[in-house]
């Protein structure tokens, strides 16, 4: 039987943050405060604080339902609205949880919004998701943010103009009217501020795994430390202080030599892994426990950068406070373009010292899947490592195939080994 971790100070705090919030949502109706419905990608904490607006994220109660097991239901129930298979899981995930009575992860009903704000980062989907709310919430305004694609792998100076006079003709004047306020730019940049130590910290803490043995996982934890950063807590002294005491216990980890905490107990590192893609939640930690059995620690992933690109040196900024905001919307890992997401992947490869690369390509999701088989074909040319291959979805039970995954892990895992041997006969021999 697997053991329980022992809760750190950090997980507490984060719990009482989650908590927090959900209990503030419940209470929206009571309190009168404003609710803003938004991505994860591109999401504009720092505006939401600014105007005392609370979030609601759809993409998170979808992957929250897949975790307790109730997404199954909420996508068939989106199948019986007439959603078809081929559409996002997290869409039919989050439209059959409103058709299902929108009950939270606390067990409370979530507020309807008062502001959809679209914040178009990357993924098509978004776009069509907001439709289908719109029409499940006849007359709520929606706000439209369009972040341009990377496509040169450059952002120019246009780029961030046309998204500077999106901010300020469309959303933030919506924004106004919706919560009765007047952008206060004082409190905004206080927001920023808070944001600039977090994206520090964030940095900090995913750095450490490139100490050997690395001290956390940076893809089934690091899911969970970039909850607060995405989640409506960036910009709040909550997420300093929480990150502050996350590194703090990660630091004590690399001082001490320790391994990754898991669910199945702290782990023994055997093999360093990239992965690239979102992981499995309805399996979640059936899929942690096989990379576990293997002792198989990821030290980098691009799904952790999926709300926001800070290890390359963006950060928001109180001196151009809106062109930063822009510029960090179109640093998302989904709107990077096939070279620079190559180049990211490869360098996570370099800086980690990983062993191999891993792609979990997802059913559902085109916007991570799009250009996966190009990506291992070239970094496995260029830096010469193993990579694997599995799939699966996001919130679809019916596509986690347990054994089809193991199985393909296993042959990994044993082609890792083989060459980890080969290359310990060559130094013998050598
Ligand atoms: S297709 Fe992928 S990126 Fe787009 S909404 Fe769905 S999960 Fe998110």
């Amino acid at each position: 039987m697997s053991k329980e971790v022992e809760k750190e100070r950090s997980m507490i705090l984060q719990k009482e943050m989650i908590a927090g919030l959900f209990n503030d949502l419940s209470t929206a109706g009571d309190t009168g405060k404003k609710v803003v419905y938004t991505f994860g990608p591109g999401n504009l904490s720092e505006l939401i604080l600014a105007f005392d607006m609370l979030p609601v994220y759809p993409e998170i109660n979808a992957l929250q339902s897949g975790m307790r097991k109730m997404s199954g239901n909420y996508i068939r129930e989106a199948e019986k609205y007439g959603h078809s298979e081929d559409v996002c899981t997290y869409v039919k995930c989050d439209i059959g949880m409103m058709l299902s009575g929108n009950i939270g992860p606390t067990g409370k009903k979530l507020p309807d919004p008062d502001l959809l704000l679209l914040s178009y980062t990357g993924c098509f989907t978004f776009m069509k998701w907001f439709e289908n709310l719109e029409k499940l919430y006849p007359g709520v305004p929606v706000a439209m943010l369009h972040t341009p694609y990377q496509e040169s792998g450059k952002i120019t100076p246009e780029m961030t103009e046309y998204m500077v006079k999106q901010l300020k003709e469309e959303v933030i004047p919506k924004m106004e009217k919706v919560s009765g306020k007047k952008l206060d730019a004082e409190k905004l940049n206080k927001v920023i501020q808070n944001s600039i130590e977090t994206e520090d910290l964030i940095v900090k803490i995913f750095d450490t795994t490139k100490n050997i043995p690395s001290p956390i996982d940076a893809y089934f934890a690091g899911v969970y430390y970039i909850g607060p950063i995405n989640i409506g807590f960036r910009g709040t002294r909550e997420a300093v202080e929480y990150y502050s005491e996350l590194l703090k216990e990660i630091e004590y980890r690399v001082e001490n030599k320790l391994g990754p905490v898991t669910p199945e107990g702290e782990m023994e590192e055997r093999f360093r892994l990239v992965i690239e893609g979102p992981p499995n939640w309805t399996s979640f930690r059936e899929f942690w426990k096989l990379f576990y059995d293997h002792g198989a620690v990821v030290v980098a992933s691009s799904y952790t950068k999926v709300g926001g690109l800070h290890d390359l040196g963006f950060r928001h900024s109180t001196e151009h406070p809106l062109e930063s905001l822009a510029e960090y919307c179109m640093n998302c890992y989904t709107n990077l373009n096939l070279n620079q997401r190559i180049s990211l992947l490869s360098k996570f490869v370099k800086d980690h010292y990983a062993d191999g690369l891993l792609v979990n390509s997802i059913k559902s999701c085109n916007s991570f899947s799009a250009g996966q088989l190009i990506i291992m074909r070239k970094i496995e040319e260029d830096l010469e490592i193993p990579v694997g291959f599995i799939e699966s979805d996001l919130v679809d039970p019916r596509y986690f195939s347990y054994s089809n995954i193991k199985n393909r892990l296993d042959s990994f895992f044993q082609m890792l080994e083989q060459r980890r041997v080969i290359s310990n006969q060559t130094e013998v021999v050598q």
